[in-house]
């Protein structure tokens, strides 16, 4: 037996809320999207009008479709606007704190029987599970980075995470057309367990000055057949993920190989944050990227 999902809502219109709203809706769900900023909320839709814009020129899908996946989207009024949500998706800023806080202001208004999941790349669901009202429907479900074009959805139970929870999450995350890959409440999980420590080791490769940027990049796309280079990915994540994703992992496993690179922590200082603030490994303000060292 599986609950029955109809409304979703979206906390944290950025990125991944924005792919995750889009291809919700385009499944047939009605979303709400909450985010700190309205403004947010307002780029997240232009963004998903035009990705879809640019799906219907390639007759990815009918100008009718659009239309009607566009309509389900809408603004949740605070985050008081989410009590009708049959599941919210939390897919905030990767910090713990954050989602905490979150989670305390939304579960005295969800329905009790709401799912509560989150899209954390390397959180511990059962800590963060801990700190609501419903550890037995708390439960991650991790999206990849672009959502729509990315087939896989990992899945990941809390100690406490009920069967029905577990079922409902891998039944809607079919239906958006996903695969899903369930693994095991350890940190970062499993695509980014080895991911990130690869990315950290391209940032060390560029640190101890082993190779430039296109170099590091070129070797990983032509010598390893990577569709992007290590650092262009970096760049892609969200370079603010990217040390969160390092720390937990060092944090969590309690082992040095997981150090994240001191590059890695300059360029978040500096607020270089990848394509997100069209500066990272690479400069996005002109034409063609250009690397930045
Ligand atoms: P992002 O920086 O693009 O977006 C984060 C959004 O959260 C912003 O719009 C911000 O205003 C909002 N936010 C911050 N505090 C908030 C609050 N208290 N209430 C409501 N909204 C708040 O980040 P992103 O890349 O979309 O990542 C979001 C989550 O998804 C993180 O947990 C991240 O680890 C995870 N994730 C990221 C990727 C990736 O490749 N970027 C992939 C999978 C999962």
């Amino acid at each position: 037996m599986t609950g029955t999902i109809q409304t979703i809502g979206v906390i944290g219109a950025g990125q991944m809320g924005s792919g995750i709203a889009q291809v919700a809706a385009q499944a047939g769900f009605d979303i709400l999207m909450q985010d700190i900023s309205a403004e947010r909320v307002e780029s997240a839709m232009a963004t998903i009008d035009g990705n879809m814009a640019r799906q219907t020129e390639k007759d990815a899908i009918s100008e009718p479709d659009r239309m009607a996946a566009m309509k389900r989207i809408s603004a949740a009024k605070g985050m008081a606007g989410l009590a009708e949500a049959d599941m919210v998706i939390e897919t905030a800023t990767e910090d713990e704190t954050v989602k905490r806080k979150i989670f305390a202001e939304l579960c005295p208004l969800l329905q009790p029987e709401a799912i509560l999941a989150t899209n954390t790349s390397s959180i511990s669901i059962t800590r963060l599970a801990s700190t609501t009202d419903r550890p037995e429907r708390f439960i991650g479900i991790h999206f990849m980075n672009p959502v729509p074009k990315m087939e896989l959805v990992e899945v990941i139970r809390g100690i406490a995470t009920e069967d029905e929870t577990f079922e409902t999450s891998k039944a809607f995350v079919a239906k958006l057309g996903k695969t899903v890959a369930v693994s095991e409440d350890f940190p970062a999980f499993m695509v980014n367990r080895i991911l990130l420590p690869m990315i950290n080791e391209a940032i060390y490769t560029l640190y101890e000055g082993v190779g430039s940027v296109e170099g590091i990049d070129t070797a990983m796309r032509l010598g390893a057949h990577h569709p992007m280079g290590p650092l262009q990915l970096a760049d892609f994540i969200g370079l603010d993920t990217c040390l969160s994703i390092m720390q937990v992992l060092y944090e969590g496993l309690a082992d040095s190989k997981y150090r994240p690179c001191p590059l890695l922590v300059k360029y978040v200082e500096a607020g270089w944050l990848g394509r997100k603030t069209n500066r990272g490994f690479y400069d996005y303000r002109g034409e063609v990227p250009v690397p930045t060292r």
